[in-house]
């Protein structure tokens, strides 16, 4: 914040937003000076309360700064915020060598015993090489600093040596990563017992790369519950930042008041990079994680990886040749499902009010022979369906077909007369091109129930024509809300509240930005 007046106001909003520490970056402060910080200091003390600490920090521009000011200055108006009553301050190791520095920080801490300095260094490009000498080097130099220990993750992999750092160190420290793939550094530091985390007030006024909103710590991540005890869930995919599964999961994790946080986990890679991170987790027990969603372009993987992993696989799953979740047990042993083909048949029955064993013997049209249609066809004949299954690339359709024992046609062969349910298991209609269609209205026909898989629109032209002539619909938000909930009770053990994840899910994709 450039001025006194908004930096109040900012620690104010923060602290009835839940922060429980505040920090001031006087660095960014226009007028920067020794008068200006003691008046911020004990403004932001008055608008905050005795309780919620503040850390004054007056960063170098080269690690991370707002403004350039001389070393001398940064180091005196830290003093006197010091004097003024902060209950931290924060300095960059690399300068606290500087014994002119180191000097007049330490006398200004013997007259304030309750001010703690923290020492940090940053890496803004990538992983520190050795940071477990940093740490020890800056408790070395100053026994009685918090080392903080930040650097850019450039990859999720890269976040597992801040996550061994805070295991193996004990005492008040502050570490974690930024950078979008450093993410789940920043909710799990608090786990692992870093002295805090940093969060942003509004999107877009992160002092550091990849920080959260503070409403995303607190409402989306519940980051007051997090603790050492916490387990730990995710949605690994590439990308995944738009996933709707930690807002609908985490919901329903308070709901049922588990200690539980469901994070999305950005996987950029291939094989190797999912394998990794498997390892990573898998090697680090203490870290708790128990359950995995898998999205694209990882659902393959994860069936390689549990099946080389010496784990167990969901029949089907392995059938369909994609797993789309993970369960591990405490001695990191894996499980492998596909709640995707099972959560499509929930849709079917629940929507339509039938059982599963009503489907034996119905006809089914597929369009479609990519992921989801590959899952829906050995779904629909694992009940005992008659599927024919169309698609725009003859070769692909009609290898699928062959593998499930389907009859094949291609797009224009689809004729709905003789079938009981349509399924579109291609993209067509999706947003942006929500006029699209996988086939003309003219074949729809009332006695035909038709079920779209896109859920983005909920409400796809598809979808439309057919309720236009009185036919049954099932639309993919509903798949997506059964598969959801297969996973949360594999996750738990108990229900999901599906009316909790129903909304969520609906008000999520209405207020999509189209
Ligand atoms: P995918 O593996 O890429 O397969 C895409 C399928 O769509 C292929 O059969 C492809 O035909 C066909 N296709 C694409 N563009 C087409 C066009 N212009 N004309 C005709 N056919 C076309 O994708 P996926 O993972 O199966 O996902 C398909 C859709 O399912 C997604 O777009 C998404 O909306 C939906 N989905 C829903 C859920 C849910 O929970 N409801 C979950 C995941 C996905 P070719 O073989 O000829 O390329």
């Amino acid at each position: 914040m450039k001025d006194i007046e908004s930096a109040v106001k900012a620690a104010g909003e923060s602290v009835r937003a839940g922060a429980e520490m505040i920090e001031l970056r006087v660095d960014y402060l226009e007028n920067l000076s020794k008068g200006e910080v003691v008046k911020l200091v004990c403004a932001a003390r008055e608008s905050i309360g005795a309780t919620v600490p503040v850390i004054v920090t007056c960063r170098e521009k080269k690690e991370g700064g707002a403004i350039e000011y001389p070393d001398k200055l940064r180091v005196e108006t830290l003093c006197e915020a010091i004097k003024a009553g902060a209950e931290f301050v924060d300095f960059e190791f690399a300068n606290f060598l500087e014994t002119t520095y180191s000097e007049k920080l330490r006398a200004a801490l013997l007259s304030k015993t309750d001010c703690r300095l923290i020492l940090s260094a940053h890496n803004f490009k990538s992983k520190f090489e050795n940071p477990e000498q940093i740490y020890e080097q800056i408790l070395k130099v100053y026994p009685k600093a918090i080392p903080k220990l930040v650097y850019k993750a450039n990859h999720i992999n890269d976040c597992f040596a801040a996550f061994d750092l805070l295991h193996n160190t004990r005492g008040k420290r502050i570490i974690f990563c930024m950078g979008e793939a450093g993410l789940i550094s920043r909710i799990l530091a608090k786990k692992l017992g870093s002295m805090v985390t940093f969060a942003s007030i509004d999107e877009g006024k992160g002092t550091a790369p990849g920080q959260v909103t503070l409403e995303k710590m607190m409402q989306l991540y519940r980051c007051e519950t997090i603790s050492s005890e916490t387990e730990i869930y995710g949605i690994i995919g590439s990308p995944v930042g738009h996933s709707l599964s930690p807002a609908i999961h985490n919901a329903c994790f308070e709901k049922i008041g588990a200690n539980k946080v469901y994070l999305p986990l950005w996987v950029d890679g291939g094989k190797n990079e999912f394998d990794l991170f498997m390892q990573n987790i898998i090697n680090r027990g203490w870290l708790g994680f128990r359950g995995l969603s898998v999205t694209l372009p990882h659902k393959h993987n994860a069936i390689e990886f549990v099946k080389e992993n010496g784990g167990e696989v969901e029949k089907l799953a392995e059938r369909i040749g994609a797993a789309n979740t993970l369960v591990l047990d405490v001695d990191g042993k894996v499980k492998a499902y596909n709640s995707d083909y099972a959560g499509a048949l929930d849709a079917i029955t629940e929507t339509l009010g039938i059982k599963r064993t009503e489907m034996r013997d119905m006809r089914a049209a597929v369009i479609g022979a990519g992921g989801v249609g590959r899952a829906i066809v050995a779904g629909l004949k694992d009940v005992g369906a008659k599927v024919k299954i169309f698609n725009r690339t003859i070769e692909k359709g009609a290898k699928l077909a062959g593998e499930f024992g389907c009859d094949f046609g291609g797009l224009d062969d689809i004729d709905t007369r003789e079938e009981d349910l349509l399924v579109n298991c291609t993209s067509l209609g999706m947003y942006p091109k929500t006029n699209d269609m996988p086939v003309a209205a003219s074949i729809l026909r009332k006695e035909t129930a038709v079920f779209d898989t896109v859920y983005n629109p909920i409400e796809t032209r598809l979808i439309k024509e057919a309720k236009m002539i009185g036919a049954r619909t099932i639309n993919g938000a509903e798949m997506f809300i059964e598969q959801a909930k297969l996973q949360f009770k594999l996750f738990t053990g108990v229900e999901a509240d599906s009316e909790l994840m129903r909304q969520i899910v609906y008000e999520k994709l209405k207020s999509k930005k189209h």
